[in-house]
């Protein structure tokens, strides 16, 4: 989708419509969301628009030529807390319509049209970007739930699992034939997710999105990082002109865009004490700084992708027990929202919304369990082999011992010879079968 944004001075004019065709305004949509409120005003036409600020208090006039007054702006939803009020004005001609957005805040809008496109038919975009917190009960719940409780001690935190449903709000991502969106899918899919991730002891889940609202791909990665993530799954459904392809695939950010994304992090040299954590203030050489950070953040990024690449091959080994593939193997994408260098991020395409009966199974919960299973059960089975450091699990595996399994050895021959029970061997390697093989390397609990 691509969105032209059209920078607006103040009272400068910019859209072309066709005169005499009067306007009106269809709805209103206000979606806030954690750092951007958006509202989209649903027009009969291309808007034709000027708009100015006011403060005391905070306002944003908005002038729509040739355009009728007749939505009633007081029944339109508004469940953040930037906007207070939505109302019309003495307009400054017969034939406009002047909107004030009530602002408990001060922002900078940007506002620009956009034409139609899928379900949607002419709008007029008003961001108002706002870094004060919002109230969005889903999402202090969320966030509440990452807060690192202080008697846990730093050697035993817990692996943090950021799970971000594609889409959201004003952005449907791929619509189905019978009329399925993908935002719907995603968030169903992710909290699925996320409720196996918080059943599990040394585990924990955090949501980019708990509900239905937009934030932009950018945003997404750094949602990730704020929490201290270790890993980013991204979940989407794909989408194709033709019903027929069908099946999953995973994504994992592409070498190329790898280089480039490095390159862009090492200019921010403000944002360098983010990813490199304490070690930035340790580097007080000016000339060094550059050297260790291009190493360290070169270090990191091989890490994450050599993760993603792991995770990701475990993640199609799981899914094709639940669905057939369209990629065998995880692919290299440009996608923004895999761009962090420090955090291991894949993308999983969970099937083809635009294929009639993946639609219809994308739709049935259960479905949608086994898919959630699958991303599950990879990422356990990833980080039993490869703790992070700092975890329980870490811990847990340093205690361990390990055995290397030879020809003729069964599960139930190491727990008799290690005098532990078969499901304990099992929980520390994620085993889901009692199948093991040659050359595979089990942890062995100490107790
Ligand atoms: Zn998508």
């Amino acid at each position: 989708m691509v969105r032209s944004i059209v920078s607006v001075l103040l009272l400068c004019l910019v859209m072309q419509v066709a005169h005499g065709a009067q306007n009106n305004i269809d709805g209103v949509r206000i979606w806030p969301s954690t750092d951007n409120t958006r509202v989209v005003f649903d027009m009969k036409t291309a808007p034709e628009f000027t708009y100015f600020t006011l403060k005391n208090p905070h306002r944003l006039v908005i002038d729509l030529n040739d355009t009728k007054d007749s939505f009633s702006l007081s029944d339109v939803e508004n469940s953040g807390n930037l906007i207070d009020k939505l109302r019309y004005s003495t307009p400054k001609n017969k034939s406009s319509a002047r909107v004030v957005l009530e602002l408990n805040r001060d922002t900078k809008p940007s506002l620009f049209a956009m034409s139609p496109e899928g379900a949607y038919g002419h709008r007029l975009v008003v961001d108002l970007p706002d870094s004060a917190p919002q109230t969005l009960p889903s999402l202090t719940a969320s966030t509440s739930s990452v807060v690192l409780d202080d008697s846990t001690s730093v050697r035993d935190r817990d692996i943090i699992v950021a799970i971000d449903a594609g889409h959201g709000g004003h952005d449907p991502g791929s619509v189905g034939p019978a009329g399925t969106f993908e935002k719907h899918i995603t968030l169903s899919i992710a909290k699925k997710l996320e409720s196996m991730i918080n059943k599990e002891r040394g585990m924990r889940a955090i949501m980019t999105r708990s509900d239905d609202y937009y934030i932009s791909p950018n945003r997404r990665p750094e949602i990730a990082r704020e929490k201290k993530a270790d890993l980013l799954i991204s979940i989407h459904a794909d989408a194709f002109s033709q019903p027929q392809p069908r099946g999953g695939s995973v994504w994992v950010l592409s070498m190329r865009r790898a280089d480039t994304e490095l390159g862009r992090w090492l200019e921010k040299s403000e944002r360098h004490s983010e990813l490199l954590g304490g070690a930035a203030e340790v580097i007080n050489d000016k000339s060094s700084e550059r050297y260790l950070t291009e190493t360290i953040l070169g270090l990191s990024m091989d890490h994450s992708m050599a993760t993603s690449h792991d995770l990701g091959n475990k993640v199609v080994e799981e899914l094709k027990q639940v669905t057939s593939l369209h990629k065998r193997k995880p692919q290299a994408a440009s996608f923004a929202v895999l761009t962090a260098p420090d955090i291991p991020s894949i993308l999983v395409e969970v099937g083809f919304i635009s294929n009639p009966q993946e639609e219809k199974n994308l739709n049935w919960s259960k479905y949608r369990e086994r898919l959630a299973t699958a991303m599950f059960n990879a990422t356990k089975r990833y980080f039993k082999q490869v703790p992070p450091d700092g975890t329980l699990w870490a811990q847990e595996k340093a205690n361990n011992r390990t055995h290397k399994v030879r020809s003729g050895e069964s599960l139930s021959l190491l727990a008799q010879r290690y005098n532990v029970k078969v499901s304990s061997i099992k929980a520390a390697n994620a085993l889901s079968s009692d199948v093991v093989r040659v050359g595979q390397v089990l942890n062995i609990p100490s107790t």
